[in-house]
């Protein structure tokens, strides 16, 4: 069994085969954990947890969004249905797309208001970092929260900080040709780490659309940097995420 810790299955990119798609995971023992993005990505996420045995809702709001009345929504969305998931994401900081730090500030303010209510419904929580992992990393150390990073960006010094803390480092797909991932995946040890595809995006191959059965590929390439057998990188990953996320 492998866990896909983050995927975005309600996307329009699987509009024309999502069935296929999901049941292509399910025939290879493929949990999908995917993840809801503003309300109208929530209410479709929460429609195929309820609908598929190995989908698994995370819901969460874009670090882009300033949108007041769109994050209240988002938020009683979470409290509301805080049974029928298992985390909040993803949620956090995005300094790629936000320059202006008065914009970073309102980032800063809204991610804390998701680290709260991670910690007061006791939903663990799925992070985006994009430029902006330093910041994240504090945030979640000031709130002494755990998280599972999700196609984490930053040096190997950051995400060693980050596990510290009690963190995980989310690998995507992309670790099949990405340098950077593959060295996070050759420096961190296997028990703070945990998959996904991130799916429609980060395929194996540039510019395809990724999906679940693709994690795969993910554990060939980690267990060749590891130099360990498949069946250790698919059951350690595998624990870790359930742990993680409280699936029994
Ligand atoms: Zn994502």
């Amino acid at each position: 069994m492998l866990v896909d810790v983050h995927a975005h299955i309600d996307f329009s990119h699987f509009d024309q085969d999502r069935d296929e798609v999901i049941k292509r995971a399910e025939k290879e023992k493929i949990l999908i954990v995917t993840s809801g993005m503003g309300s109208g990505g929530m209410k479709r996420t929460l429609e195929l947890a309820e609908r598929y045995e190995n989908i698994f809702a995370t819901l969460g709001v874009s670090p882009t969004e300033f949108d007041e009345r769109e994050i209240e929504d988002c938020i009683n969305l979470i409290r509301d249905n805080r049974d029928k998931i298992i985390g909040i994401g993803e949620v956090g900081l995005d300094y790629y797309w936000v320059k202006e730090s008065e914009k970073r500030k309102h980032e800063m303010k809204n991610f804390k208001r998701f680290i709260e209510l991670s910690n007061e419904l006791d939903l663990p929580l799925v992070v985006h970092s994009r430029d902006a992992e330093e910041d994240v990393i504090k945030m979640l150390r000031d709130f002494d929260t755990g998280a599972i990073l999700h196609c984490f960006g930053g040096s190997v010094k950051l995400a060693e900080e980050a596990v510290m803390s009690g963190s995980l480092i989310s690998i995507p797909t992309s670790v099949v040709y990405s340098k950077q991932k593959q060295e996070m995946v050759r420096e961190i040890p296997l028990k703070d780490l945990v998959l996904e595809t991130d799916a429609p995006f980060l395929a194996p191959v540039p510019r395809t659309r990724n999906e679940p059965i693709n994690l795969k590929l993910s554990v060939q390439k980690i267990a060749d940097i590891k130099g360990v057998d498949i069946a250790v990188v698919e059951d350690t990953t595998t624990e870790n995420a359930k742990r993680f996320f409280n699936l029994v």
